[in-house]
């Protein structure tokens, strides 16, 4: 193997970072980005699994005498992003940036290791699980594919996601429903173009786009037991021919819930909708959904478990009252086995995650590594 990163043996959790958020890798090709964290891994003693559902890593450090299993979850993915950036470890790859900070949830999980390394959980053992493609919502499935891993008792996972807007180093924590379940949506309409001056020789899916952005629009007031938004994100009727009447119209759009079955109930009031007003229309339809990911529940005691850790550590705690209304593919992982996601703040003024001028705080690396490890401390320290 071929070693991609310089400094492997004596490790270093933020050039760690600035290595990873140099070579920025998109959902499902991070192929180098798991070799290096691998390799990483290796160089610190521990013994890495590769290609777990794509290029998920997984590394098992197992005290070898009873007790729970905790699994810790952090990501790697980029983002199809033009850095803004002008420092000197800024993205190589042109296009690509770590606009979310996955490289430093990475370095973090990375830095628990190091300390793993060196000493490990006295009972049960800790599973430090890397995963790739969380920015597409495929990642976390794709690795609960893999037979190990779907076989594994779990009693605790832990994952962290940076946010800014909040103070630095401030834990953010919310039982049950943490953030909402949500999918993309593309609805095709499809009749038959004519000339302009005939438009009643042709088969137009305006008036039936129109009804579809509508009821998009309407359909949160339909689900008042949840939180819903509907967002339309894009529109496209006929071409820009001022002879032709339009035979073809796309729209897409956005659906979120903080609960999973209200989202599904959305799911099939819209496709009913669709295929009634296209039957009324004489139009044909498809639908398709994309980027969908269920709502991140979390256990209450997990929460309680951050919320003491954090104070220990004298770090800031904030319980919010209503969930983040992103989507988090950790969800998959929560509910299989029980859990809690939780945020850290990087900083009220900190520029916003997915923009070209982000960067992940390394002093987040610390504060959130020493989480982690005082949390393994309480589960896993006789
Ligand atoms: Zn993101
Ligand atoms: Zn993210």
């Amino acid at each position: 193997m071929n070693n991609l990163f310089d400094n492997v043996c004596e490790f270093d959790a933020i050039l760690f970072r600035r290595q990873l958020h140099q070579r920025p890798e998109l959902s499902s090709f991070e192929e180098n980005t798991a070799l290096s964290i691998a390799l990483q891994l290796e160089a610190l003693g521990l013994t890495p699994s590769t290609g777990i559902g794509g290029h998920g890593v997984v590394c098992v450090i197992d005290s070898g005498l009873p007790g729970e299993t905790t699994l810790l979850r952090a990501d790697f993915d980029a983002l199809p992003i033009k850095e803004k950036n002008a420092f000197s470890y800024c993205s190589q790859h042109e296009g690509v940036m770590h606009a979310c900070g996955h490289d430093g949830h990475t370095a973090t999980l990375m830095a628990v290791a190091q300390t793993l390394s060196v000493n490990p959980p006295t009972q049960g053992r800790v599973i430090l699980l890397f995963q790739p493609a969380e920015e597409t919502g495929m990642g976390a499935a794709s690795m609960l594919n893999d037979a190990w891993l779907a076989e594994q008792r779990v009693d605790n996972v832990f994952a962290y996601h940076n946010l800014p807007g909040y103070p630095l180093h401030t834990v953010i924590v919310k039982p049950d429903a943490f953030a909402c379940a949500s999918t993309g949506v593309t609805i095709e309409l499809e009749g038959k173009t004519s000339h302009a001056a005939r438009p009643e020789n042709g088969v137009n899916p305006t008036t039936a786009m129109l009804k579809v952005i509508e009821y998009l629009q309407c359909m949160p007031t339909r689900y008042r037991e949840s939180f819903t938004l509907v967002t339309v994100v894009h529109a496209l009727l006929g071409e820009e021919a001022f002879g032709t009447a339009p035979g073809k119209a796309t729209v897409m759009a956005t659906l979120r819930s903080d609960n999973s079955s209200v989202l599904n109930s959305m799911k099939s009031d819209l496709c009913e909708m669709v295929s009634t007003l296209a039957v009324q229309d004489k139009l044909t339809s498809q639908i398709q959904w994309q980027e969908s990911f269920n709502a991140v529940i979390n256990s209450p005691k997990h929460c309680e478990l951050v919320c003491e850790q954090a104070s220990e550590l004298g770090l800031p705690v904030e319980i919010l009252s209503e969930p983040m209304r992103w989507s988090e593919d950790v969800a998959e992982f929560l509910q299989k086995w029980p859990g809690a996601l939780f945020c850290i703040g990087s900083g009220t003024e900190h520029p916003e995650l997915h923009n070209p001028d982000y960067d992940f705080p390394d002093a987040l690396i610390g504060s959130a590594s020493g989480l982690f490890l005082g949390i393994i401390r309480r589960i896993h320290h006789s």
